[in-house]
């Protein structure tokens, strides 16, 4: 008796017109038809719901969540990256006063303090980043490079620079991976 009726209700909810099924409405404007698809969650939505982003549109709760991930950096993180790449920094010229002449060691060894000391803020910061971590993690790296390189050999010689700049911009690019 009842098995009769619950299929009785399920043939009610089968769209009888094939063309419905083809007609997509927003999520938050059940009234709105659209063909415009969130690019992260895959939902249907309205014009006024997408927001236009540089790889295409996204929804607003995509768009706020993502902010919110990006945002997540406190002045706590910042001070961890700050010294942790100041440390790396600091090392940079001393690495290169033990590796002395061997120049082409140097181009490998300095962008890897410079990522190790990166690596390292990260774990402390339980791999949060903030916008400006890269920033933070950069000017910790040469910050900290130039005031070892001065306390060690009294100023910046060429190739102290050179290698700063790759320990910096290695440092830089481990916060700017998969934001
Ligand atoms: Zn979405
Ligand atoms: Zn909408």
């Amino acid at each position: 008796m009842s098995e009769v009726q619950d299929e009785a209700d399920m043939d009610d909810n089968i769209p009888n017109t094939p063309l419905e099924s083809e007609i997509h409405y927003c999520a938050a404007h059940p009234e709105r038809d659209t063909e415009l698809r969130c690019n992260r969650c895959e939902r249907y939505m309205c014009i006024d719901c997408a927001v236009r982003t540089p790889v295409g549109y996204t929804c607003r709760e995509c768009v706020r969540g993502h902010e919110n991930k990006f945002f997540e950096g406190t002045t706590v993180d910042y001070g961890l990256v700050a010294a942790t790449c100041a440390v790396g920094g600091a090392l940079t010229p001393f690495v290169m006063l033990l590796i002395g002449g061997f120049l082409i060691l140097g181009f490998i060894v300095a962008p890897a303090i410079g990522g190790t000391a990166a690596q390292i803020a990260l774990q402390l910061t339980g791999r949060r980043r903030g916008r400006y971590s890269g920033y933070v993690a950069a000017g910790g790296v040469l910050g900290g490079g130039i005031a070892s390189a001065f306390l060690l050999v009294g100023g910046l010689g060429l190739f102290t620079l050179l290698y700063l700049a790759l320990a910096t911009s290695a440092a830089y690019a481990r916060f700017k991976v998969s934001i």
